[in-house]
């Protein structure tokens, strides 16, 4: 322990919060939850490649059941996302039980079903939370990653939001190279809207491995990104999502911290627990909710979170001036690029991850599973194309939304 000589003696260093939750917590405090594979859109970088409903996917029962777990223990909000998590037909029933039983709902959508009703209903509950996702500024950007027509569902979504007088909801950006230029203007859509911008990582997760090497930012996207953030930091959220840019010097508002297993994790649609939402690989299972025990013996038990909870050496990054800060940045994005977890992150500001890169040692894992419905991985422009090779599917594969009426 790090002393610090006074007249009195040594005082011992208060320890940070970061050094206590290096080692986890008995309840996660950032628990993201994914109700459903099914999406109305094929986003090019989707982190859990998502599309198609899962058959083996939670029932409304056990949603419930999980839910009396994390009001057990003391989980204060969950993060629910998907695929799109509003098109599940228990979507409302759950929402209103977990708020009921004291677990905050924070959840993630593209903004189909949030109609003016929807939207009022969402105003009324003050343990809801709304990040609508948009990648764009302008629909030609936002739409050549998230699908035609997302960026008029993402801003009807939003202006129904606004006019039922809910505030500080958030409009949630996956920055990429194409809309690093535009975050001015995102900052300006926010203040339009009276919402909340958060900007996050994009990681090779899921569909996003197939579009990594073109959409990550590149390397002087990265300072524009961090110089922009420090500007504006106090009124822009990042869900810790930058820590690997600390390495510029100042560090950025946030736990700087890979909380995989400690203090963050993934339930996925079919109860499988993941160290991280990024992660959802074999490597970093750590059990389902359906064993005995629940979702509690997962956190508190599993072998995985242990090991992850353990100290952790630095690797070849223990020798950086920056390790303190940086922390050789993100678990997932190594394990996807295949970069070896004890090594740079593939966005090192240093330029040591693109050097490894470079290096081309190992092969880049793919995630466990594929929900896509594209048998084939995703275009960066996505345009409606009949592809003679694909077999005829009918309306209700293709889209969980056909048929749909949107006001
Ligand atoms: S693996 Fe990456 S995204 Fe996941 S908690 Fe760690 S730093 Fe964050
Ligand atoms: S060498 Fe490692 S700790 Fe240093 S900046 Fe790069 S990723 Fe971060």
């Amino acid at each position: 322990m790090t002393t610090a000589p006074t007249a009195l003696g040594p005082t011992p260093r208060t320890p940070r919060l970061v050094d206590l939750f290096e080692h986890g917590l008995d309840a996660p405090i950032c628990l993201t939850w994914e109700l459903t594979y099914a999406c109305n859109l094929a986003c090019a970088h989707c982190l859990s490649s998502s599309g198609r409903r899962d058959p083996r996917e939670l029932s409304t029962a056990e949603a419930k059941a999980v839910i009396d777990e994390l009001e057990a223990m003391q989980v204060f909000y969950v993060n629910i996302g998907g695929g799109e998590p509003t098109v599940r037909p228990d979507f409302w029933e759950l929402l209103d039980y977990a708020t009921a039983h004291h677990v905050g709902v924070k959840f993630s959508t593209n903004g189909v079903r949030i109609t003016p009703e929807a939207a009022g209903r969402l105003a009324r509950n003050d343990y809801v939370d709304v990040q609508v996702s948009l990648d764009g500024a302008t629909a030609d950007v936002n739409d050549a990653v998230r699908g035609p027509g997302s960026y008029a569902t993402a801003l009807r979504a939003l202006e129904h939001l606004a006019s039922a007088g809910m505030r500080n909801f958030k409009i949630s950006v996956v920055c990429t190279r194409h809309n690093i230029p535009q975050l001015d203007d995102f900052k300006a859509l926010a203040d339009r809207f009276g919402a909340q911008l958060r900007l996050t990582r994009l990681r090779p997760s899921g569909r996003g491995a197939d579009v990594w090497d073109d959409l990550h930012p590149t390397a002087s996207q990265q300072r524009e990104l961090y110089d922009w953030l420090l500007a504006h930091g106090d009124n822009v959220l990042t869900g810790d999502s930058f820590f690997h840019l600390s390495a510029y010097g100042q560090a950025l508002p946030g736990l700087n911290l890979c909380g995989a297993g400690r203090v963050v994790c993934l339930i996925d649609p079919v109860g499988d627990v993941y160290a991280c939402p990024f992660a959802i690989h074999e490597e970093f299972l750590a059990g389902n909710v359906r064993e005995t025990g629940g979702f509690a013996a997962v956190w508190r038990d599993s072998e995985l979170f242990r090991r992850l909870r353990a100290p952790q050496h630095g690797g070849a990054c223990a020798s950086c001036a920056f390790y303190d800060t940086c922390k050789g940045g993100c678990m997932a994005a190594k394990f996807f690029t295949g970069l070896p977890l004890d090594g740079p992150d593939p966005e090192c500001v240093q330029g040591y991850g693109e050097q490894r890169l470079a290096e081309g040692r190992g092969g880049r894992p793919r995630p466990s599973a594929d929900h896509s419905r594209r048998p084939r991985p995703v275009d960066l422009v996505l345009t409606r194309r009949e592809d003679p090779a694909r077999p005829p599917v009918s309306d209700c594969a293709q889209d969980p939304l056909a048929g749909l009426r949107l006001t």
